[in-house]
């Protein structure tokens, strides 16, 4: 690692803490998805301790049988007891079904029921949803760090349209940029206030822990939240994430093996604390080395008898 970079990887480091520093969205999430998905070829030595994890559990299309538990982080861990997030709600819809991430532990399916339902309250005729986690979790064949135990979500920035979607809407349709080419705020030609609305609608949800948006949005919510600022510490600035935004739950009650995660700090994260993602190396990050994939010995035991069960 070369000086620049590694003090660039210490300001991350400080500026976010650790467990968020792993949460890399560079890549757009949000591909087209496929109208005739391909199920993966098997594997040649699925039982090599080197096999990466995520290629054994992108190959299991149904979820693990029984209780619900989430295992492990949040970056490092699998899912038992998924439930399914149906496509089609009273107030959502699922996009990108060829990816089957539309499972969760049963508290992430509830608290996209209740967003939804309070974001109808403040305008928001309905939610597109993005990945939550593949049926049992774990970590994913695309640039996805996080998700693996079944309380992430990503909600697009596009308000639902009025009919429900075709499969085909739902797997080319794209996600709106609300970001300014520049990157240094919204783009007024899309954001609305709707969408400070909707965030907020989210961070005041008390299951959840914390929201990443973009640095431009979190400066748009500072410059346009108002007088109250309390639930401004739980959005977080990260890289990308001007599609759509990424929100987490706490750890069930009912998942002891769930590793939580340290919480924000308490302050609303507005004006100078801003800064750093405003620097031009911060706007245009040099590549980052791929680090090795994560095998089943990165993950808690309980995940390669949850992956390896039929
Ligand atoms: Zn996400």
């Amino acid at each position: 690692m070369c000086a620049a970079a590694r003090l660039l990887a210490i300001l991350i480091f400080v500026a976010t803490g650790p467990a968020v520093a792993q949460e890399k969205h560079l890549i757009d999430p949000t591909p087209p998805g496929s109208l005739n998905p391909e199920p993966l070829p098997p594997l040649q030595n699925p039982d090599a301790p080197s096999t990466p994890a995520k290629e054994l559990f992108a190959r299991k299309p149904t979820p693990f049988p029984g209780l619900p538990r989430s295992i492990g982080g949040y970056f490092d861990g699998c899912l038992a007891g998924a439930a399914p997030l149906p496509i089609t709600g009273s107030a959502w819809q699922v996009m990108r079904l060829s990816r089957n991430r539309n499972w969760g532990n049963p508290q992430l399916v509830r608290f996209i029921e209740r967003f939804a339902e309070n974001a109808n309250k403040v305008g928001w005729n309905g939610l597109l949803v993005g990945d939550m986690s593949q049926p049992r979790g774990g970590p994913m064949l695309s640039d996805h760090k996080s998700h693996q135990i079944g309380l992430d979500v990503d909600i697009w920035f596009t308000p639902m349209p009025d009919h429900v979607l075709s499969r085909e809407e739902r797997e080319l349709g794209s996600a709106t940029d609300v970001v300014a080419p520049d990157q240094l705020d919204v783009d007024p030609e899309v954001w609305a206030h709707r969408h400070v609305e909707l965030i907020r609608t989210a961070a005041q949800d008390p299951a959840v822990i914390r929201i990443l948006v973009n640095a431009a949005i979190k400066k748009a919510l500072c410059r346009e939240a108002g007088a109250d600022h309390t639930w401004l510490f739980k959005v977080r600035p990260w890289y990308g994430h001007a599609e759509h935004f990424h929100v987490q739950i706490a750890c069930p009650a009912d998942s002891p093996e769930c590793k939580p995660q340290p919480a924000p700090r308490p302050r609303d994260g507005c004006g100078h604390e801003l800064d750093f993602w405003f620097k031009e190396s911060s706007l245009h990050p040099p590549p980052s080395k791929p680090k090795p994939p994560l095998t089943l010995a990165g993950l808690p035991p309980a995940c390669k008898q949850i992956v390896k069960a039929p």
